[in-house]
């Protein structure tokens, strides 16, 4: 339109109804840089699971099946970091870390769907069938006595038979817990219950995964879908970096107070970012404090946290630096079927919005403060501005 002889205030579009010419639409492009954690390790002092030995087993009231087994490992002061879990023997009474979905291998034999666990034992009711110890008797030239243990103190286990008939034949044979061999010293045909000369040390491991999925992947779907929506475009290009390791060390558990997490950071675009080429970082890493690791699975989750966020809602802030998000956290909540619409890629979202500088909102978005896991799948309005307003790069700087 020609605007030279019109009045000032008329050289613009007034209604957005009325456009005399196309709108003009300015995309950004927003090079993303994609770390991921290293697989958690299956030994040393981050791996995922609790290892010792049994101590001690007790049966249900009727006697049927083991209910309990108990632990060399306090499951609170024995880890490392103490875990704060709430559990059967805490004030407030929760399943533990070990609850709905946890598994314990003893010996040779896995028990999966643990009911919970207290400081020193963990329990899986009877109703659910106990936890399983199979048992075998054996002494030459007599018959196999298949069963379970049911219980066990000192030198002394009570067995539940399947096949044969316990007495005195079977003292000097040989007495097999899950596997693990122990010498049979005396033989109780009353109390079905025998005697050993010293217990054998019968090992456990324990794992409180919900979910077994142990990749470490981050989804990065929820990007190409919602950031379009307000122009910006993102380009999985490692921050204009090339042929860089992007694999990170691997840690258990981020403390929130040190920040374990932002000093492995490896943001090998960082020299990249100007006004010219904003830059998003972020990363897979494993779980949150061991409270809010969705362990047990009333905990609060968090998805993901991006440091020392310089952010606003009201107007456009510098922004955070490296986003993290709690894969295996998120993988726990899910299965657990405590999230109806979450999806993990919609915390790479939102922590990416954090580093964009946009603060959080009591409200159903993406932003939402009022979930650790957003279900919301766009941004509010101000949001949308504020995104749209910004000139200068991300801080894109961790170090
Ligand atoms: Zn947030």
């Amino acid at each position: 339109m020609n605007d030279s002889e019109a009045d000032i205030n008329n050289r613009q579009v007034m209604s957005p109804l009325n456009y005399t010419s196309p709108s003009l639409t300015v995309w950004r492009f927003l090079h993303v840089e994609v770390d991921t954690m290293a697989p958690c390790p299956e030994t040393g002092s981050e791996k995922n699971t609790v290892d010792g030995h049994i101590t001690s087993i007790e049966s249900d009231a009727n006697g049927t099946v083991a209910e309990k087994v108990f632990l060399s490992v306090n499951l609170k002061t024995g880890l490392d970091p103490i875990d704060e879990s709430l559990n059967f023997d805490t004030q407030g009474l929760m399943y533990g870390r070990f609850g709905d979905g946890g598994r314990i291998t003893i010996g040779d034999t896995i028990t999966n769907g643990l009911a919970g666990n207290g400081f020193t034992y963990v329990l899986r009711f009877d109703t659910w069938g106990g936890i399983n110890l199979p048992a075998l008797v054996h002494k030459q030239g007599q018959q196999d006595i298949n069963g379970k243990v049911i219980n066990w103190q000192g030198n002394i286990f009570k067995l539940a038979n399947t096949t044969g008939t316990l007495n005195d034949v079977y003292i000097g044979g040989d007495f097999f817990i899950t596997g693990v061999l122990m010498h049979i010293e005396q033989v109780d045909p009353i109390n079905n219950s025998i005697t050993v000369s010293a217990p054998a040390n019968i090992p456990f491991v324990m794992h409180d995964d919900d979910n077994d999925n142990r990749s470490m992947a981050i989804s990065l779907s929820e990007m190409d879908i919602v950031y379009p929506q307000v122009y910006y475009l993102p380009i999985y290009d490692n921050g204009g970096v090339p042929n860089v390791n992007n694999t990170i060390p691997f840690i258990l558990n981020e403390d929130y107070d040190g920040g374990r997490l932002d000093p492995l950071a490896q943001q090998d675009s960082a020299n990249n970012a100007c006004d010219g080429f904003w830059i998003a970082y972020v990363s897979s890493a494993y779980q949150g404090m061991p409270t809010e690791d969705a362990d047990c699975n009333q905990e609060v989750v968090t998805g993901g946290c991006n440091w020392s966020p310089n952010v606003s809602n009201e107007v456009v802030a510098a922004g955070g630096k490296a986003a993290w998000i709690f894969v295996e956290s998120i993988n726990d909540a899910l299965a657990q079927g405590e999230c109806n619409n979450c999806h993990l890629g919609r915390v790479v979202v939102h922590e990416i919005g954090h580093a964009l500088g946009l603060g959080e909102l009591n409200d159903d978005t993406i932003m939402s403060s009022k979930s650790f896991l957003p279900s919301g799948t766009g941004f509010a309005d101000i949001h949308i501005h504020l995104l749209r307003s910004r000139v200068h790069s991300p801080p894109g700087i961790i170090k």
